[in-house]
């Protein structure tokens, strides 16, 4: 691609020429090590240099004065070395004190090197950056980046602003920048760089990186505010890139024939018989919304958007079964084994007594059963599956698959569900129906799923009353739990909800323990269960069935418990430490109680003092229970990368924008985006393999 027609540029010394297809490795002052450093920053080729833009930009092209900084400030100062000493007490720090004539400042170093202390010395002259901080004997500045030489003369300020880039140990903002530098020459000869983006407006994609990497500052304010023309084109160009990559993708897949499914209507009409509730009019709805894709003949892409309880998994049911009377398979996939058992028996409590057979694909299964379930869907004599992710990824072969549901998807990205393509029988690809864990916005939508089509559940079973919901101080801990010994008492169940911010599997475990063995110590007469990421399978099931039938009353638990999990007896919630956590994750916590006729309880119990973005959220649990509210709050409190969860994001992978900030701009590139397919599709396709990379994979159309 851009690679092969790429004009040559020597570097010299017979190295090969650099393109913007070179490994790093090659450019001066890369070597094998930083080679690597770059790699873990996702920096293979001297493209991928391009768009490693800076994450912020300072100032440093005036000296300051020493009599005129203040603390707080970021500044670039010079000055004379007066003293320069190590110091062992209170900490054992390098000191440099440094006088410009009209006043001295105390330069400090906690870690240094022998090459800096001998540097450092009396009489050299110092141009440092850093951040004023108020001592003892005026102004200094705790590990300023600094140069050192023999006059102030041979220390001017920087003329552009200086650009700070994101980087890993090891790696300095001067060698990246040096990199970047080369990668920009590099590109000035790229025909790849030349061509011309109909409808998006000025200035050129070269210009506006090189504005990036090297501003002069004229327009210091708009940079800052990510508003800067240059950045503004370069944030069109990603989201236009995005939005083609979706449409190609959506149009790949929408082009394959796909299985023609015409029973659902009916399947839906038998298993309502069965149910001992009605289907809501929205759930009703959506099941005729996929009814209809199904019978096209072309796969489906949608995505079910619907509050946490709003009956998601009946709706995945009814369309699972219409396929296997249809003679095809339908698998159920869960991020989680936990999510996966539980839906296997949901399902097969609604579809057994249709004579239908509901296999599972689980990790956990001995060498045998998994064996035999391969066989089984091999063979195609078991039609309905359910399974997690990561073994329906593996060497599973269906017979005849022709929908794949997908619970949960923001654990789920879009490579992957590329991959499932390949899962159907030759030639036709399965229908895919994903349901999201988590309302997004609509503007939201409109960018991270621009290739699906999208069915809202927005109504919730009848009978639901809201979940009351405070917010308690732990210095009320107490209080807490003589209530719940009470209500557990009169019979109700109730989940305590353990929290860190770790993700690491076994802290949380540990904390669930400390609480586990506390809360029985302060309420011995309770039945109390514990479930983690860390416990066996068996324990794991067998302390859910336990809390499903009853017969544990308090279930302690890791976040694990957030999606999905439904015990309808259920109807007391605590939180701890609920200020740690982000909205969606409080909103999906809340959502597992409140499914009964009972009125049901949440208390976010908090660790005193409260920041002020806590008590924001706290605020928003206790006024609000629609989920597609609360997903604004989050995003207005948040931002998307959280709200998503940072692996969505990553899957997403925009560099440069953000749906959010960026959302007035995305409508008129959304028609750019047809435009360009229809009357540039080579252009579409350069422009993704700029943004995106392996445009060959969403090439063949
Ligand atoms: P979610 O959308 O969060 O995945 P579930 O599918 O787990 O929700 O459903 C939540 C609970 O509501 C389940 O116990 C389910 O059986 C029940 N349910 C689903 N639809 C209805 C309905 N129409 N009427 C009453 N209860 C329902
Ligand atoms: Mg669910």
């Amino acid at each position: 691609m851009a690679g092969a027609a790429s004009a040559r540029v020597r570097s010299g010394g017979g190295k090969p020429a650099l393109t913007l297809a070179t490994e790093v490795a090659y450019l001066k002052g890369a070597g094998p090590a930083v080679a690597l450093k770059l790699r873990a920053l996702g920096l293979t080729q001297v493209r991928d240099l391009l768009f490693h833009l800076p994450s912020r930009y300072e100032d440093r092209r005036r000296i300051l004065p020493l009599n005129t900084v203040k603390a707080g400030d970021e500044v670039l100062v010079c000055g004379r070395v007066v003293t320069a000493e190590v110091r062992n007490a209170p900490k054992r720090a390098l000191r440099v004190v440094i006088d410009d004539g009209k006043a001295s400042a105390l330069l400090r170093f906690f870690h240094f090197n022998e090459v800096q202390k001998n540097t450092l010395v009396e009489g050299v002259w110092v141009r440092a950056f850093g951040t004023v901080r108020e001592g003892m004997n005026g102004p200094e500045i705790i590990h300023p980046e600094y140069r050192v030489a023999e006059s102030a003369a041979q220390l001017p300020p920087e003329e552009h602003l200086t650009p700070i880039y994101p980087v890993v140990a090891g790696l300095t903002q001067t060698r990246l920048r040096a990199l970047i530098k080369q990668a920009l020459d590099v590109a000035q000869h790229e025909p790849a760089f030349s061509f011309s983006l109909p409808g998006v407006p000025e200035p050129g994609t070269l210009s506006a990186l090189r504005t990036l990497h090297e501003p002069d500052g004229r327009d210091l304010g708009d940079l800052l505010l990510e508003r800067h023309p240059a950045q503004l084109r370069l944030i069109r160009e990603e989201l236009l890139a995005h939005q083609l990559c979706m449409r190609l993708l959506r149009k790949q897949i929408k082009n394959a024939p796909g299985a023609r499914i015409e029973h659902v209507l009916p399947a839906t009409a038998s298993l309502q018989e069965k149910l001992p509730f009605a289907l809501t009019g929205a759930q009703r709805r959506v099941i005729a919304e996929i009814a209809h894709d199904l019978d096209l003949g072309r796969p489906m892409l949608r995505l079910i958007q619907g509050d946490v309880g709003s009956g998601k998994t009946i709706v995945a049911a009814a369309a699972m079964l219409g396929c296997a009377l249809g003679g095809m398979q339908a698998v159920l996939m869960a991020p989680t084994e936990l999510l996966a058992e539980q839906h296997m028996r949901t399902l097969a409590g609604w579809l057994a007594p249709m004579g239908v057979d509901v296999g599972m694909l689980s990790g956990k299964l001995k060498k045998s059963e998994k064996d035999e379930a391969m066989r089984r869907a091999a063979s195609g004599e078991t039609r309905v599956w359910v399974g997690t992710h990561a073994v329906f990824q593996s060497e599973v072969r269906f017979k005849k698959l022709g929908l794949i549901v997908i619970d949960e998807q923001h654990r789920f990205g879009v490579g992957q569900r590329m991959a499932l393509r390949d899962k159907g029988p030759a030639g036709v690809a399965p229908h895919q129906l994903i349901m999201s864990a988590t309302p997004i916005p609509r503007t939201l939508a409109q960018t991270v799923y621009a290739d699906l089509d999208v069915s809202v559940i927005d109504e919730l079973p009848p009978g639901r009353t809201p979940v009351q919901t405070a917010a308690l101080s732990n210095e009320r801990r107490g209080e807490v739990l003589s209530r719940i010994g009470e209500a557990c008492r009169a019979g109700r169940q109730a989940y305590w909800v353990c929290t860190l911010i770790e993700e690491s599997d076994q802290l949380q475990a540990q904390a669930a323990e400390e609480t586990y063995r506390q809360l029985r110590e302060e309420l011995p007469e309770l039945h109390v269960g514990l479930v983690h990421g860390r416990l066996k399978q068996g324990d794991k099931d067998a302390q859910m069935r336990a809390f499903q039938s009853g017969a544990t009353q308090l279930l302690v638990a890791t976040t694990v418990i957030e999606v999905g999990v439904d015990v309808p007896n259920a109807s007391i919630m605590i939180i701890d430490n609920a200020e740690r956590l982000g909205l969606s994750q409080l909103h999906q916590l809340r959502g597992r109680v409140g499914r009964g006729a009972q009125a049901s309880q949440c208390l976010l119990l908090y660790q005193p003092p409260l920041g002020e973005a806590a008590r924001a959220r706290l605020d928003v649990m206790r006024t609000t229970h629609d989920g597609f509210v609360i997903a604004q709050k989050d995003l207005e409190l948040r931002g998307p990368g959280e709200l998503l969860g940072h692996r969505q994001t990553g899957l997403i992978g925009l560099k440069i924008a953000d749906p959010v900030r960026d959302a007035a701009l995305i409508p008129p590139l959304q028609k750019l985006a047809d435009d360009w397919l229809l009357k540039s599709p080579h252009e579409a396709r350069q422009l993704i393999q700029r943004w995106v990379g392996d445009a060959e994979r969403y090439a063949q159309v």
